[in-house]
């Protein structure tokens, strides 16, 4: 077994992009400028966007935060959004999910000017994926391709497992994976909550990709030997002997399925720092294209 070494990786593609910010800084143009919205003060939503602005700091971009109150109306939060898509000086944002249930995620999604959709969840830009077309890809998707494109892990014609069809990571997800593209040209079975008897399907994967949102839910019977798994899930979990009070875990059981693949990433660790990484590229991308 190996690890897909997320935090090796998003060092080695951080380091690339500050590369590429130097080069820019040094010709005398702008720098990538991310901004983030973040509605009310849900705990984890606080760790990922301070994890954002950290490492937009690290590569050299510019970064805004917007806090705006848990209370905040649909309309207050739309006229944020449309004040970042005129703002000539900020080249990508995103608006931290979940929001509050008062709030529509799809309304706020649809309302991002999807040339600075830089989470690449506006239709638009869905729709362009989808077509092959070049665009902004959803940055977790993208960030597990650019992991099995690293690790050179053959997906060509492997049978590959996606546990769950969200818009923001299943479905783009099994997309990206049988695209004609390599990383990609895998055969793909996307299953949910209403498939039947999960286990022999999963037990058919090649590549399992796990995007189900519940702590632990693969186990090692549910795997094949030898394939590879990528662990989307990440949530915590109290624990009273460490020092945060919480463990983090993804959606699969670590220890007892690690032994049984030939690669798995950690969590944490894993795809979260990948996630990272892919926002800070479509953020470069977004700057590159900025005409203003
Ligand atoms: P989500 O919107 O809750 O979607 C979960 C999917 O799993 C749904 O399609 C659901 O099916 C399916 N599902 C739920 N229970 C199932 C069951 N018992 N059997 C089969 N399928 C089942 O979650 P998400 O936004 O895609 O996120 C998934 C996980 O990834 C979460 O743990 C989240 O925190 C994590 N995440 C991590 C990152 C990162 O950067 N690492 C980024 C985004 C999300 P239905 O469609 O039928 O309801």
């Amino acid at each position: 077994m190996q690890l897909l070494d997320g935090k090796k990786l998003s060092e080695e593609i951080l380091n690339e992009i500050a590369l590429e910010v130097a080069q820019l800084k040094s010709n005398g143009m702008k720098v990538p400028h991310l901004a983030a919205i973040l509605v009310g003060n849900d705990g984890a939503s606080e760790t990922y966007v301070a994890s954002k602005v950290r490492n937009c700091e690290r590569v050299g971009f510019e970064s805004t935060l917007i806090r705006l109150d848990g209370t905040i109306t649909e309309n207050e939060l739309l006229a944020n959004i449309e004040e970042l898509n005129v703002n000539p000086f900020i080249d990508g944002f995103i608006v931290q999910l979940p929001l509050p249930k008062h709030i529509d995620d799809k309304k706020i999604t649809e309302a991002i000017a999807p040339e600075k959709d830089v989470d690449g969840f506006h239709p638009m830009n869905i729709g362009k994926m989808v077509l092959g077309l070049p665009t902004y890809l959803p940055a977790t998707p993208n960030g597990v391709m650019e992991m099995l494109k690293r690790y050179h892990i053959e997906t060509e014609g492997k049978n590959c497992v996606v546990l769950g069809r969200s818009n923001i990571v299943g479905s783009p997800m099994a997309n990206l994976m049988f695209r004609n593209t390599n990383p990609g040209n895998a055969t793909v079975t996307i299953c949910h909550s209403k498939t039947k008897d999960l286990k022999s399907i999963t037990q058919q994967a090649d590549i399992l990709i796990v995007a189900i949102g519940k702590p632990e839910f693969v186990t090692a019977d549910m795997v094949k030997s030898g394939a590879v798994v990528v662990d989307v899930g990440i949530h915590r979990l109290t624990d009273a002997t460490k020092k945060s009070g919480f463990k983090l875990v993804g959606d699969v059981k670590f220890d007892e399925v690690a032994p049984k693949t030939s690669y798995i990433t950690p969590v944490p660790g894993g795809v979260g720092l990948m996630t990272i990484c892919s926002l800070l590229q479509n953020t470069l991308l977004a700057c590159k294209n900025n005409k203003n």
